[in-house]
């Protein structure tokens, strides 16, 4: 598969990343094993770039793939931390679930927040600082906002940015994908490098899911890709369409027939709420004592999942 460079970083990476997301407790809830045993199948198509989280509960998955696996890999992982001591936490925590000496890429988890340059200076300080330990190679931004992305483009000490784009522009809280791509760009000219989410929103497009993925693999400026993949047929229908630019029309048409959605077990349902703010989107709302989506604005992101005390929500 392709590789190119991540920006100014020094990393090269297979032009798609492995979203580890999806096969996570937040959504499909794969065991570490079947889990690790799909990444693995990825990484020995030709994928070099691992994307996870703090809130993904994906290391152990990770950690099973890489078990006796001796090619090249990038990880990217991310602090959803409010302040500095517990970013510092959350990165010692993925060093030592993944047993690595060095996490290439964290990223300040600021999905929702306007201004994480402001809102979460004392994360980005704190992991500066580990990077000088040199627990941490490259200090990394994602986040759903524009305003985010088009400053980052003014602060070197942010070399990767993970921004959410897709054709429709789902779940861009700020602007259009227009807006987006423009930032996006602004970045690179600045030597940042920048693999994109959400180019799928989040399964929203499947049903478009060549087209939409081709529109974030040719915007100007986007140097990789991160897709969600649940199964082998997934894994080999993108490295095909990565590597060569080919798709196969009778799996892709199959593929493209999935559909995915939240579900909320209502039953169970406690009507305490917490998950209304958690979603970004307005998505969520209480009627009558139970949480209820609005499948229109709802982008599968499966944050509110992380947010339910009750573990009720899935993306399936
Ligand atoms: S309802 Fe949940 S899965 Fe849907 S957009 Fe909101 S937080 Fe994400
Ligand atoms: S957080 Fe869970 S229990 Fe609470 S309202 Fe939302 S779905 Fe119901």
């Amino acid at each position: 598969m392709e590789k190119v460079a991540l920006g100014a970083t020094g990393l090269t990476v297979s032009r798609l990343v492995f979203g580890t997301l999806p096969m996570g407790p937040l959504q499909a809830g794969f065991t570490p094993k079947d889990g690790g045993r799909l990444i693995r199948s990825a990484l020995e198509a030709g994928v070099t770039m691992l994307d996870t989280a703090e809130l993904y509960g994906t290391y152990p998955h990770i950690r099973a793939a890489l078990d006796g696996y001796r090619g090249e890999v990038t990880i990217a992982s991310k602090t959803h931390a409010p302040d500095g001591p517990t970013a510092r936490s959350h990165v010692e925590r993925a060093l030592r679930e993944l047993d690595r000496e060095r996490i290439d890429i964290i990223h300040c988890h600021a999905a929702r927040i306007a201004d994480p340059f402001v809102e979460r200076a004392g994360v980005i300080e704190e992991l500066l600082t580990m990077k000088g330990e040199g627990k941490i190679g490259h200090v990394g931004l994602s986040t759903h906002f524009v305003a985010a992305v088009r400053k980052a483009a003014n602060h070197p000490e942010i070399e990767v940015v993970h921004p959410l784009i897709n054709q429709a522009g789902m779940g861009i809280i700020d602007g259009s994908a227009a807006d987006m791509a423009a930032a996006i760009a602004a970045c690179t000219a600045a030597g940042t490098g920048i693999y994109a989410m959400k180019a799928l929103a989040g399964g929203n497009l499947i049903a478009s899911a060549r087209q939409s993925l081709r529109y974030v693999m040719d915007l100007p400026g986007v140097h990789a890709v991160a897709l969600g993949m649940l199964s082998e047929a997934e894994v080999a229908a993108n490295v095909s369409l990565f590597s060569t630019g080919e798709t196969d029309a009778a799996l892709w048409q199959e593929l493209e027939g999935q559909r995915r959605h939240l579900r909320i077990m209502e039953r169970f349902c406690k009507g305490c709420g917490l998950c209304v703010p958690a979603c970004v989107n307005s998505a969520l709302a209480l009627k009558d004592g139970v949480a209820v989506v609005d499948k229109t604005a709802c982008v599968l992101c499966g944050y509110c999942a992380a947010a339910c005390p009750e573990f009720i929500i899935r993306v399936v």
